[in-house]
């Protein structure tokens, strides 16, 4: 039985008459941008993350830059966020002209280490972007302390984790301005391309919708710069109805990840395999279920799995301090350990919320042999 990493038609087939409904009525209706749909998203995000204001924009990577232009972080400025991540979060801050400066995370969570992002404050530093990698949560409360107290905004990168929690309250809701991603594989997936930001700050909330529309208010005068970034009223449609399955999917999710834990525990691969771990006080929405493989074993794990047509993933291959791009900024090799080495050992395994049990078993008695085999192998090298 070949398992795919993702099926995105198993999730939206089933909604498939209402999501084309859903279109057809933003068609018929000529309003494309700005339309009702768009409107009653926002409300929706908004009341679900908690805050006092959502604003639809083009993409989470637009979120970001979105978020910078509005907190007026640009050049001489410097962004603290980590190195273990989607390039936008990094590449939001460069276009901005500003500098991102690359804090180490914790093994355990993935997510940035508090230590270090203090470590790395400096008197150019004006925000902290922690990202909730994978769907769990970055830790907030010390971050938010660190913020505060170095007087700082704190920007969440929040595309994987819609729904996450800390505390009891839902990311977004966390920090200063709170960016998502509707891209078709998150956990909120749209038809294309989309992104919401959320935040309680009412000054900032229209001053990001006026940002979004070229910087004009009344239309034509321009006070501000701005982009050309709105969701579509359109693809607003289309992700209302999927937004009334949004716990549906977390909860499915959740369920994939801990039988997968308990499995690899009970079949005692703990030694062969890191299992991934939630941080107290927090629920992960599990955008990704993202194990460890010690020893560089962790691209023969990746092909057997590849030969028996089970789909993996590795998120991220090569750590954004390291990339090309950056090397003006002037890291090497070493500087981060715990993302070096993150890079070198995760892969994540299915978990998307339509993966049937069958298929789960196929994957976890895949992984089983594969550490069976690993072990023979090593007791014939040590005899
Ligand atoms: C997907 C993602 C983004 C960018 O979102 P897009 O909608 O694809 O632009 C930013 N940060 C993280 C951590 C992401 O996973």
């Amino acid at each position: 039985m070949s398992v795919p990493m993702l099926d995105i038609n198993r999730q939206n087939q089933p909604l498939m008459d209402e999501i084309t409904a859903a279109i057809t009525e933003v068609c018929k209706s000529g309003a494309f941008l700005k339309g009702p749909a768009v409107k009653q998203l926002e409300e929706d995000i908004a009341a679900y993350c908690g805050t006092e204001h959502a604003i639809g924009c083009a993409s989470g990577t637009d979120a970001l830059l979105v978020a910078l232009m509005a907190l007026d972080i640009g050049p001489g400025d410097e962004v603290i966020l980590p190195s273990f991540t989607f390039f936008a979060t990094a590449g939001s801050v460069w276009r901005v002209g500003a500098t991102p400066v690359f804090a180490d995370i914790v093994p355990g969570t993935y997510n940035l280490s508090p230590e270090d992002v203090e470590r790395r404050i400096t008197p150019h530093t004006k925000a902290i972007m922690p990202v909730h990698l994978f769907g769990q949560a970055a830790d907030m409360t010390a971050l938010n302390r660190i913020a505060k107290k170095h007087n700082l905004h704190v920007i969440e990168d929040a595309a994987q984790a819609i729904g996450a929690t800390e505390g009891g309250q839902r990311v977004g809701a966390l920090g200063t301005i709170g960016c998502f991603s509707f891209y078709p594989t998150k956990n909120l997936g749209g038809m294309g391309d989309g992104g919401i930001i959320t935040t309680n700050d009412a000054e900032l909330a229209s001053k990001m919708r006026v940002l979004c529309d070229h910087g004009q208010e009344p239309r034509y005068y321009h006070h501000m710069v701005g982009l050309n970034s709105r969701l579509d009223t359109v693809q607003a449609a289309a992700i209302g109805v999927k937004f009334r399955c949004l716990d549906s999917y977390a909860e499915a999710r959740e369920k994939h990840a801990l039988r997968y834990n308990e499995r690899f525990k009970k079949l005692g691969l703990c030694d062969v395999l890191g299992v991934p771990g939630v941080a107290q006080g927090r629920r992960s929405v599990w955008n990704q279920y993202t194990v460890r493989v010690e020893d560089g074993a962790r691209d023969a794990l990746q092909q057997y799995l590849a030969e028996r047509q089970i789909g993996s993933a590795v998120y991220y291959p090569v750590p954004l301090h390291l990339q090309k791009c950056f090397a003006e900024l002037g890291y090497k090799e070493g500087d981060l350990p715990h993302t070096e080495q993150a890079a070198r050992e995760v892969l994540s395994l299915p978990v998307f919320p339509e993966l049937t049990k069958a298929e789960q078993t196929e994957v976890i008695e895949a992984v089983t042999a594969f550490a069976a085999e690993a072990r023979t192998n090593q007791k014939r090298d040590a005899a």
